[in-house]
């Protein structure tokens, strides 16, 4: 991000370009607690995890994540829980288990570009349902009913969201089961930033509001963790109904031996993760992540033509550009790449979330980079307005003094 006057990304280094990514690790202020670090010391150490666990996992190991995603509400039995090489194998799996080639997946706009490339590599079609930035980024919900059809396999949830750092009501979530119940479909739901809510917010799993719809969760150890290359992901399967048809079990479970199960060191450390991570390390990353959204949030607010939507979750904020205040731009993504030229700051572009006119934004980064990155911004703003800009050319009168 932050070296000023480069003129061509080839002088950013590879960490700068992460930087625009969902790695939380890229900077080094955000690390995992050393529980979980001795954690995996002592499962190398001890030499039992060097060998080949069953495809869907060791029982402690998902015994320990039945564990964690149990409450009041939902009980998790180690039989339904599927390890995976992360969530996004999870939500591989998910989809490739539901979905068959000609049928569709309804999937968030904007939302995360995997569920597209994971589905249409698989000979599916994804239809995409909207969000509505208004309402917090609350499903359209007349949208998602209008694009379930007869073919339509799943629905994809993803909560907390990204890039909007939503976080969904409890009445929405049930809004959303409600529809997946009168139309028989099952939903993927993808809570990877389960917990990860500001405070004042509530996170409620989709599994915990319904016994009725059969829902695959995927989750892991990814985000809430700070851990994205350890590559541990699950899939719970929420069937109480069992209308998810055995094959879908089955399926899921065949699937899982492709990959011949997730990596054994973790999962050796995985009881000790998931029982033993304080409850303070979890509350100071969130309240480093909202000081870090507030900060943006109110640097952004001030910028001409651009116009931020305050998180309540997750690590991302979503900034709307009004481009006819920048009429050199034509688009989001010339937007973030005249920024990253000469600002070299990175924003990841709508465009990549299947949304025009915005920009994520990732508040993982250090508060003084981030805060360093907002003035860029506004400069580089300020610089681009057409009313500035116009000023400058003598367009429009200048003030007089
Ligand atoms: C990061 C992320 C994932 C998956 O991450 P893994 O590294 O595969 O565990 C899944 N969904 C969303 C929305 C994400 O942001």
């Amino acid at each position: 991000v932050f070296t000023r006057n480069c003129n061509s990304a080839e002088c950013l280094t590879e960490k700068q370009i992460y930087a625009a990514y969902r790695d939380p690790t890229t900077f080094g202020n955000l690390k995992p607690p050393k529980e979980v670090i001795e954690a995996v010391q002592e499962s190398v150490a001890s030499q039992l995890y060097n060998g080949y666990a069953p495809s869907t996992g060791y029982q402690k190991a998902r015994e320990a994540v039945a564990e964690y995603s149990s409450n009041e509400l939902v009980k998790v039995d180690p039989k339904d829980v599927i390890l995976c090489s992360g969530c996004s194998c999870a939500l591989d799996l998910c989809i490739t288990a539901l979905a068959r080639e000609g049928q569709n997946i309804l999937i968030p706009r904007p939302g995360f570009s995997i569920y597209r490339t994971l589905a249409e590599g698989l000979g599916i079609t994804v239809k995409t349902y909207n969000l509505r930035p208004e309402l917090g980024w609350e499903i359209d919900l007349d949208d998602l009913k209008e694009q379930i059809d007869e073919s339509t396999a799943a629905i994809v949830i993803n909560n907390p969201s990204n890039p909007c750092g939503s976080v969904f009501s409890r009445d929405h979530v049930l809004d959303i089961l409600d529809i997946a119940a009168r139309y028989y479909v099952p939903i993927i739901a993808d809570e990877i930033y389960e917990h990860m809510v500001f405070p004042g917010r509530t996170f409620h799993s989709l599994a915990s509001l319904s016994t009725e719809v059969p829902i695959l969760s995927c989750s892991g150890l990814t985000k809430r963790f700070l851990v994205p290359g350890w590559r541990m992901g699950w899939i719970i399967i929420h069937d109480r109904q069992n209308v998810l048809e055995a094959e879908i079990r089955k399926g899921l479970h065949c699937l899982s031996q492709r990959i011949i199960g997730s990596n054994t060191i973790v999962q050796g450390a995985l009881p000790t993760i998931l029982r033993k991570t304080p409850q303070k390390f979890f509350d100071d990353v969130i309240s480093t992540l909202h000081s870090h959204s507030k900060l943006a949030y109110n640097c952004i607010l001030k910028i001409p033509g651009l116009k931020p939507i305050m998180p309540d979750g997750a690590m991302y904020m979503m900034v709307y550009i009004d481009l006819s205040c920048f009429p050199e731009f034509n688009s989001d993504l010339e937007f973030v790449q005249r920024l990253l030229m000469e600002e070299s700051v990175f924003c990841l572009p709508g465009q990549c979330f299947d949304y025009r006119s915005y920009m994520r934004l990732v508040i993982t980064v250090p508060s003084d980079m981030l805060e360093e990155a907002c003035q860029r911004i506004q400069e580089f703003c300020e610089r681009h307005h057409y009313k500035t800009a116009e000023s400058r050319n003598g367009f429009v009168n200048e003030i007089p003094y």
